[in-house]
């Protein structure tokens, strides 16, 4: 069971506990009396979105993003619990998991329409909605290196957030996502992630929704473009990297990334919001047992982009959108990032240096690290490595 308190931080923005435990929780509503010391300045409006009538994407212009925190020191981490030298966003003295609007969104604060027939010189307001996740209250780690319990927790607060962002006005598309790693472009090393609520669907998640409805009206609504692969790598056997009871994990079957492995439930399902307790409870341990072998892979901590694809808000979308992580990293090799240059930058064609194949070897082989050896057992077991057996 999650705990919710919600707060206010002192320029409006919400802020949302999530905890295991009762007592923490009762610590928090004593707190949210007290809360935010530093009288911070009134937000500012939205930024502006701008309508490329070239390619029909928007493009959200946020120049106020340029004075954001870059990479701060420990001692004035932002998402570390406050304290009186250090009045950071979190005016608690511990917390568990947390979830609050970002101070310096690409989207939002306003919520509302994007105009419907948009053209060239079209610019609106970039309405939506940017949280952040702190995952622990310790400054150091990632999701990977969270105790079962913690990670819990982040998968309840990652669902509820999901289900509350897509009942806003205008939201189009809700993303949870991480970033993982300096190489990527993380600006805080303190272990959180991100939500963003878009006013749009953006371009991948709607030319995947588009291949989604267009599988499932083939089939006459009887099967799921997603279902169907699952069931098709399962049978394969030589892409996949964990095959529990209700999740499974493969290195898909084109692969764009150096490092690419998708996380899929083996029930349809729109979005985080609509796993069971059951589901939650093994994507713990099936997440967890990943994150241990990526980091297995290479003597130091890879980076990675883990996106969550869920289906859009549109309930037609829905009926054939497929709740999937994909995760992927520029990695190579222990020494090289894969950097897209003019094929994938230019072009969006992706050339991929390695075989899915053997990544999913290495991901089977690889050893959990020392840090989870007493971590919870993964109700998961590694696929069998039917091609090194034959
Ligand atoms: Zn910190």
């Amino acid at each position: 069971m999650t705990f919710m308190t919600p707060a206010r931080l002192s320029d409006g923005r919400e802020l949302i506990y999530f905890d295991a435990s009762e007592h923490s929780a009762a610590r928090h509503r004593d707190e949210a009396a007290s809360a935010d010391q530093r009288g911070l300045p009134a937000r500012g409006a939205a930024g502006t979105a701008r309508f490329d009538a070239l390619s029909g994407e928007w493009i959200a212009v946020a120049a106020h993003r340029q004075s954001r925190t870059h990479l701060p020191p420990a001692d004035q981490c932002p998402l570390c619990p406050a304290t009186p030298g250090n009045l950071s966003e979190i005016p608690a003295a511990d917390y568990e998991v947390v979830v609050f609007e970002n101070r310096f969104p690409s989207f939002g604060p306003d919520l509302g329409e994007l105009p419907d027939s948009p053209e060239w010189g079209t610019t609106a307001t970039a309405y939506g909605r940017c949280e952040v996740v702190a995952f622990d209250s310790a400054h150091q780690g990632s999701f990977g290196s969270l105790s079962p319990e913690r990670a819990r927790t982040v998968i309840d607060a990652w669902a509820q957030r999901t289900e509350a962002l897509s009942a806003m006005p205008g939201i189009k598309q809700v993303f949870c996502f991480e970033n993982r790693g300096a190489d990527i472009g993380v600006t805080l090393l303190h272990p959180h992630g991100q939500i963003y609520a878009y006013p749009f669907i953006p371009p991948r998640a709607a030319a995947l929704a588009d291949r989604a409805a267009r599988f499932h009206a083939a089939s006459g609504g009887t099967k799921t473009l997603m279902g169907h692969i699952l069931a098709s790598e399962r049978s394969a056997g030589d892409r996949m990297v964990i095959e529990g009871k209700h999740f499974s994990a493969f290195i898909p079957f084109a692969a764009r990334w150096p490092l690419e492995v998708h996380l899929v439930p083996h029930r349809q399902v729109a979005d985080l919001a609509g796993l069971t307790g059951e589901e939650r409870d093994e994507l713990t341990a099936v997440y967890l047992d990943l994150l241990g072998r990526i980091d297995a892979l290479y003597p130091t901590p890879t980076p990675y982009i883990a996106a969550w694809q869920q289906a859009p808000v549109d309930p037609v979308l829905r009926q054939s959108g497929y709740l999937h992580l994909q995760l992927t990293s520029p990695r190579r090799a222990a020494d090289k990032l894969k950097y897209l240059a003019g094929s994938e930058a230019a072009m969006g064609a992706f050339i991929n240096d390695t075989t899915p194949e053997a990544v999913a070897r290495s991901l089977r082989n690889a050893l959990p690290s020392a840090s989870r050896a007493n971590a919870q057992p993964a109700v998961a077991r590694p696929a069998t490595d039917r091609k090194d057996q034959a």
